[in-house]
């Protein structure tokens, strides 16, 4: 049993300084892969660092598999780690590289030698065994970084950023296979990055983080149809949720939000917000659009339209506003065209001033 208990923790680097982790709690089941995902310098780094024990907290416990490792030091703690620079020794043979830790604990030659072989068969370098990093391509070296790790057998593997530093068809590929071997390995997996493609793809559940806190934890479906705020919204996705602002009207005991001249039903939790602002958030694909006019729907007008293959991308302008939209790559679709478009009613969530979602309530 390998599951993660954090509580409350905290770090501050530097008098003064704000901290750069602040009161997180995050539990990580066994054999869960978490993905901590967050803007650069929200704290993700410091967090992962921390449960490595390569960072002291000011305050707060780390428990791993029921052990309080808190006051442990890294080695103790049954962790391996990846980094984004795959940090391999270039005087050393992939053989010697992923064998390094394992000779370092005094393990016996005969155990050495079954347990490299096997983790370079899992990333498929049984091949390369006998080369040098210089030999190898950029994928080829990450994958000894992560042979290097899961030959250790370790309770929790801590990634960070392996993939970054591959270029974008390599990412795609590495990414399905790191998949594939963390779901075989059963491990439990902290995984950092603040690429949102990487955090949909490959977790079990995200752990939104902005300003050293956890936002929203939920799996990557969740996160992106439920974001928490608008901030979750807009980070996850590519297009970005669209926000709009609308104003709550309350009037003979019916409360409607007029959005772009088109009036939608509020639901119960908007209504507490009469005469207030709300925000309406809609993803691009939960949009329909008409090239002729429709009863009860918003004129838009088209401002650009950019084909993405199977999908053609509008951005749209619906009074003042703009907002992104998908529709099939047959919409005959041109600059200053004018459009209608209507949200699903069942697909949008609602967001108070302060950014946070009111309504579907959960
Ligand atoms: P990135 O994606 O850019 O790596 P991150 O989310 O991993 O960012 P951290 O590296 O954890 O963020 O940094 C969180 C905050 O702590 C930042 O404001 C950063 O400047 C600060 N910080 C990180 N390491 C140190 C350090 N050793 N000394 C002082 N401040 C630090």
């Amino acid at each position: 049993m390998a599951d993660i208990q954090i509580q409350q923790i905290r770090k501050t680097y530097a008098r003064g300084q704000e901290p750069a982790v602040r009161d997180v709690d995050l539990t990580v089941r066994d054999g869960e892969f978490m993905v901590l995902l967050g803007p650069s310098g929200c704290g993700k780094t410091t967090l992962l660092r921390l449960l490595a024990g390569l960072e002291r907290p000011d305050s707060g416990r780390i428990a791993i598999g029921g052990t309080d490792v808190t006051d442990l030091p890294p080695r103790k703690r049954q962790i391996a780690m990846v980094f984004q620079s795959y940090a391999i020794f270039p005087h050393m043979s992939v053989f010697q590289n992923i064998g390094f830790g394992l000779r370092m604990q005094h393990v016996s030659r005969s155990e050495i030698q079954q347990r490299v072989h096997h983790a370079a068969e899992l990333v498929q370098l049984g091949d390369f065994l006998q080369r040098y990093p210089s030999q190898l391509s950029g994928g080829q070296r990450q994958r000894v970084a992560v042979a290097r790790a899961i030959v250790m057998q370790p309770a929790v593997l801590l990634m960070d950023e392996p993939l970054s530093n591959l270029d974008a068809l390599l990412r795609l590929q590495f990414r399905a296979e790191l998949k594939k071997l963390v779901a075989e390995l059963n491990t439990t997996t902290i995984y950092v990055t603040h690429d949102q493609v990487e955090a949909l793809s490959l977790g079990d559940r995200i752990a939104v983080m902005r300003s050293g806190s956890i936002i929203q934890v939920g799996a990557p479906m969740d996160v992106y149809d439920m974001p928490a705020t608008t901030f979750v919204g807009g980070f996850i996705g590519m297009p970005p949720m669209n926000f709009l602002d609308a104003t709550v009207v309350s009037a003979n005991g019916h409360t409607t939000v007029d959005l772009g001249g088109q009036p939608l039903d509020a639901p119960d939790a908007v209504r507490d917000l009469a005469g207030g602002d709300v925000t309406v958030g809609i993803r691009a694909e939960s949009i329909d659009v008409w090239d002729q006019q429709e009863p009860s729907t918003m004129p838009a007008r088209i401002e650009v339209v950019e084909p993405l293959g199977a999908d053609l991308l509008l951005t749209v302008s619906v009074g003042r506003q703009q907002l992104k939209l998908l529709t099939r790559n047959d919409f005959p679709a041109r600059p200053n065209m004018p459009i209608s478009i209507r949200p699903q009613q069942d697909k949008l969530r609602w967001f108070d001033a302060a950014g946070e979602r009111v309504a579907p309530a959960g």
